[in-house]
């Protein structure tokens, strides 16, 4: 037998009213709700008991309101879990499944990104100046998704000062304007280590060479 499949029935029936596990699995419906956590948190599927998921997706039971956190493999092959898209109209193709399980998690991710923005500017907000910088940095991570070097290190400087909690990972650094980039050249080995973990992977590899040369004899994190 399918342990992944045995797995996944095990967890389910229990907290379903349905016996049978197909009729089980139409209970079920994805909530639109996403979470994510540190990288070196452990995150398992509540379903089949996959470990090593970046994100935990929300899956209601609509008979009974339980809830479980699941991987999207999981609503991905069970596909008599309820997808719908934002105006509530059930999607059945895989593709489209697949789309608004994305677009969750990217909407999770900003939503997460902007929080502590929002947290920051009400710190601010007696200081016109700041507060205003704040939230045209708010607004372009909301269009944008990504802010450029100097207007995150701006950002993440101010929250740290003020202990607000952010996640360095969620954010997206923006290289694509050449005088932002001259601006990373300029910043101190600190200012660049706050803002590394922005970095995607490839960003990280191109610019390489800035942030060996600019290490200041401490040992990378990691
Ligand atoms: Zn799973």
């Amino acid at each position: 037998m399918n342990h992944w499949l045995e797995t996944s029935k095990r967890n389910l029936i229990p907290l379903s009213i349905a016996g049978s596990f197909e009729d089980a699995l139409s209970e079920w419906i994805f909530t639109g709700n996403v979470l994510s956590y540190e990288d070196d948190e452990e995150v398992q599927c509540q379903l089949c008991e996959h470990l090593d998921l970046a994100y935990h997706f929300e899956i209601n039971n609509k008979l009974n309101n339980k809830t479980l956190l699941v991987g999207s493999s999981c609503i991905l092959r069970f596909d008599r879990i309820l997808v719908s898209d934002k105006n509530g109209n059930a999607l059945y193709a895989y593709e489209q499944r697949k789309s608004r399980l994305d677009e969750a998690r990217k909407d999770q991710i900003r939503e997460q990104t902007l929080e502590p923005l929002r947290l920051l500017w009400r710190h601010v907000k007696q200081d016109e100046n700041l507060a205003a910088h704040i939230e045209r940095n708010a607004k372009l991570l909301k269009k944008e998704g990504s802010l450029p070097p100097a207007d995150l290190l701006s950002v993440f400087k101010e929250m740290k000062m003020r202990g607000i909690n952010y996640q360095a990972h969620l954010y997206k650094v923006n290289l694509r304007v050449y005088y932002e980039v001259l601006k990373l050249e300029k910043m101190s080995p600190d200012d660049l280590r706050l803002i590394k973990g922005a970095f995607s992977t490839q960003q990280l590899k191109r610019y390489q060479s800035l942030f060996e040369t600019k290490r200041d004899g401490n040992s990378p994190r990691k």
